[in-house]
């Protein structure tokens, strides 16, 4: 028999109703024995995610006031959820107790206090699925993850897995139950609770999918599948039912925020396909994410775009002569504990491109003193209020012309085009262009690729 490791995220498990169709879903496939889920999340636009509600729980119990009420808060949610289950009042009573006692713990760590707070909604989610799944008389278990041996780097909020987790958690495959396996955290090696950053439910279940060697990993959320664009910005955007890895990757670092960008890295080790699905429409194809796609006939399978972005512009003549220069840039954006993400250049000069938010004003100032100092520029400036926008697709290589449809489509929209980038992947296009455009250059080019 095979084996998959499914998870559901937020939405998927944000009322007792959600709860039900989670368990259909993992009861109608005897393969499903590994079920990975996030906290409650958001039931309307206006609802807030439980997560976040644990965090302004904690946050109050840090600063003195308001903990009473945000507890209680989040007592009220699971409250709803275990009546409407109609599971026993033992399973709320473990919840209460366990969001008191998290709530007195030490909180001169802040960061450590508050991870050992917010983790705990993937942990009751996890607890009332298994309950819930126990009571129709199946025989599912949690997991603890401390106890199954998910072992991450001591970084609250900003964990990582350690390789030893993959052999500890190997047996996993062979439990005599089936698993409910709460997404998001995992311990130190010194026993701290540490949490992955948000959205990391999608990290928990790709670990698992990769230590266990599933057949798929199958996440679940709440759309049909992926879109060629995002949908808040694109009337009807095409549906993406195939993609690989690569391409995925190159989205979700554009701004597709379907999966967490860091979840595909353990399934495409372990080469596990990806199969993101619909908890609220099971029977919809989905998007298959793997090493290759068997659609070739798109070249460009996906736009995206992000406006968070600045460039640092330096010009200096015979700078191309210059040892060292490019290095002794970088060095001072390092020092500045900043990444940058890329650096088109010429022959006398180069631009970086760092993100925006990272990019305060003070860190502007101190930078740009060191450059004027260290490397002696002859122009130097920050453009601010950038957009990246990429096309992606693996097809693109093989396609004379991709390059000359997509700058056509932006100029006839009126797009203004500040740099192009085309990387030695060949699988994507990147071009720059003003903020202000974002929305527009999306458009044109989904259409161009898309409606022809
Ligand atoms: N519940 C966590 C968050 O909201 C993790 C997750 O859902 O993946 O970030």
């Amino acid at each position: 028999m095979g084996l998959k490791v499914c998870k559901f995220g937020g939405t998927s498990l944000a009322s007792a109703g959600q709860f039900r169709k989670v368990a259909d879903i993992v009861l109608s496939d005897a393969e499903r024995k590994i079920v990975v889920v996030s906290a409650p999340g958001k039931r309307s636009k206006s609802d807030t995610k439980v997560t976040d509600m644990l965090i302004a729980y904690a946050e109050a119990a840090i600063s003195g006031t308001g903990a009473e009420e945000a507890r209680r808060a989040i007592e009220d949610r699971f409250a709803d959820i275990v009546r409407e289950l109609d599971l026993p009042e033992d399973e709320l009573n473990t919840i209460i107790a366990l969001l008191r006692s998290r709530g007195e713990g030490n909180r001169n760590d802040r960061a450590r206090f508050i991870d050992s707070i917010k983790a705990l909604g993937e942990e009751f989610s996890a607890r009332l699925l298994a309950a819930y799944l126990r009571k129709e008389g199946h025989d599912f278990i949690y997991v603890d993850p401390k106890d199954a041996g998910l072992i991450l780097s001591d970084e609250p909020g900003n964990a990582q897995v350690l390789a030893e987790s993959y052999e500890l958690l190997k047996p996993l495959a062979d439990s005599p139950h089936r698993i409910v396996f709460p997404g998001f955290y995992g311990y130190a090696k010194n026993g701290n609770l540490v949490a992955f950053p948000r959205g990391g439910s999608d990290i928990t279940g790709a670990i698992l999918a990769a230590a266990v060697g599933a057949d798929v990993y199958e996440n679940f959320t709440d759309v049909d599948n992926v879109f060629a664009a995002d949908p808040r910005v694109v009337e009807r955007p095409a549906a993406i039912h195939e993609m690989t890895y690569a391409e995925m990757r190159e989205l979700s670092y554009a701004g597709f925020s379907v999966l967490h960008d860091e979840a595909l890295q353990p399934a495409f080790n372990a080469k596990i396909p990806v199969h993101i699905r619909n908890t609220n429409n099971p029977d919809s194809r989905g998007t298959l994410i793997s090493l290759e796609r068997h659609n070739q006939e798109m070249p460009v399978v996906g736009v995206a775009g992000s406006a968070d972005f600045c460039t640092i512009f330096l010009s200096k003549y015979l700078m191309n002569r210059e040892k060292g220069f490019g290095r002794r840039l970088l060095q001072i954006i390092e020092d500045a504990g900043l990444s940058y993400e890329h650096t088109p250049s010429g022959i006398d000069h180069i631009s970086v491109i760092l993100k925006e938010s990272a990019f305060t004003p003070e860190a502007e100032d101190r930078v740009l003193k060191r450059i004027r100092d260290e490397l002696q520029p002859d122009k130097l400036f920050v453009r601010r209020g950038i957009a990246l926008i990429m096309i992606v697709g693996d097809g693109m290589s093989q396609q004379i012309g991709i390059a000359k449809r997509a700058t056509a489509a932006l100029a006839d929209s009126g797009v203004n085009l500040e740099m192009i980038n085309q990387g030695a992947s060949e699988n994507s296009i990147m071009f720059g262009i003003r903020g202000t455009d974002l929305n527009k250059a999306i458009v044109a080019l989904h259409n161009e690729f898309f409606q022809s």
